[in-house]
């Protein structure tokens, strides 16, 4: 059987199991029925019958076959996925990596002479692309404090044509008044975008706040296992052609082998993110009593700024949080991470392993100081016993008092 996107009442769990599985894209040729996954079409040229045949082709390329830039079976399928798990979607298109979408999401709304509004605590390299791409080509970035919500309104000029937001923030975890936000965009024509890749749309649905477009690293959570680099740009009825001839216009598509991985990803998502959520909660919540630890920012914990944010709008967290260590500086931080024996050391997140990661951060912000002094580490909560997790945390804070 298929999923239709018909049937509006099905649960995300259901969804997850039946998005994007169209007969025309798992059917066999001549026998009813099919296979249950899409096949891996690796295609770069696409024959045709006939020269006329091949003319016509010209006409909707869109999900269509034509050539492999524009995707195959493989790649649909997954968009029409993301499209489907994100209520209020007109389309998706994917990306080699997270920030291809970022870039490409960027570039589809931006022209020279406009002002992007961009949150403060925005994902390292999207503040890059803003510095050494966009400036460039006369498009200026105002940044602005995660936390501003309606006060929006009072950085708005008559040149700002988007604003960015990414929450919870990256490293610093701060939830965003997103429908203050909204508000205040829709009233004024300002397109209003989003990194969603922590919530994933299971637990934040993006254009169900009046978001106009939804950007994930599918490489985190949607493929879920550390072994694809992916991104996705999810859009309403209004932005959707705009983004579709913008990645087509940079020639961008995901592998159709990387579509299938992430496929597979997708299917069991919620089921990941059920215990990321858990193990993470747990252990944001043991941290919070330790001794040695100074702040948690963990967005569903009161101690995290926006929480109530986070409380209103989301309908769960994810494995993604940092915490601080009191009284203590860098070369603390560095025995305790060193000490981990279950978090790997490295970046990225959202594979079934745990991470941990020191966080520096008083170089990035400029809208806001960051005012917190002591050390910040990021962890990311895997699928591991979570017992094991704590009794390895607990015996590298021991390392500490040694
Ligand atoms: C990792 C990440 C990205 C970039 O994704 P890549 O696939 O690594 O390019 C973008 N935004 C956030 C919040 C991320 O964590």
């Amino acid at each position: 059987m298929t999923g239709g996107s018909d049937d509006d009442n099905r649960k995300p769990e259901t969804r997850l199991s039946e998005a994007g599985r169209k007969a025309e894209w798992t059917g066999i040729p001549g026998q009813p029925g099919g296979v249950v996954n899409p096949p891996v079409w690796r295609a770069s040229t696409i024959l045709y019958d006939d020269v006329a045949h091949l003319r016509a082709a010209r006409t909707d390329q869109h999900q269509k076959w034509f050539y492999g830039r524009k995707g195959t079976p493989t790649q649909w399928a997954l968009a029409d996925a993301l499209t489907e798990m994100e209520p209020g979607a007109e389309g998706t298109m994917l990306f080699p990596s997270g920030v291809a979408a970022i870039a490409c999401a960027l570039m589809a709304v931006l022209k020279p002479g406009d002002e992007l509004l961009m949150v403060d605590s925005a994902y390292d390299p999207t503040r890059s692309f803003c510095e050494k791409m966009l400036r460039p080509l006369g498009i200026d970035t105002v940044y602005y404090d995660p936390l501003v919500g309606a006060g929006i309104e009072d950085l708005i000029t008559d040149r700002t044509r988007a604003i960015f937001m990414e929450s919870p923030g990256s490293l610093t975890m701060e939830v965003q008044d997103v429908p203050a936000i909204t508000a205040i965009a829709r009233d004024r024509g300002i397109v209003t975008m989003i990194d969603n890749t922590w919530a994933t749309p299971l637990f934040f649905q993006a254009l169900g706040h009046d978001v106009d477009i939804s950007i994930l690293a599918c490489t985190k959570y949607i493929c879920g296992h550390s072994d694809v680099m992916m991104g996705s740009v999810t859009a309403n009825a209004a932005l959707w052609p705009k983004i579709q001839s913008t990645a087509w216009m940079f020639g961008q598509m995901s592998s159709p082998d990387d579509a299938s991985l992430a496929l597979r990803g997708l299917r069991t998502l919620a089921l990941r993110l059920k215990q990321h959520q858990e193990s993470a909660l747990a252990i944001a919540q043991w941290l919070a009593q330790r001794p040695e630890v100074g702040t948690v920012l963990h967005p569903a914990l009161p101690s995290c700024p926006g929480y109530e944010h986070w409380q209103r709008d989301f309908s769960g967290a994810s494995g993604l949080f940092s915490f601080s260590l009191r009284n203590d500086g860098d070369s603390e931080r560095t025995l305790f991470i060193d000490s981990l024996r279950h978090f790997g050391i490295g970046y990225s997140w959202g594979g079934y392993e745990s991470l941990a990661l020191p966080v520096d951060l008083h170089s990035i912000r400029t809208a806001k100081k960051w005012t917190v002094q002591e050390p910040l580490i990021r962890l990311h909560i895997g699928l591991e016993n979570c017992e094991d997790l704590i009794e390895d945390l607990e015996q590298a804070f021991r390392k500490l008092h040694e």
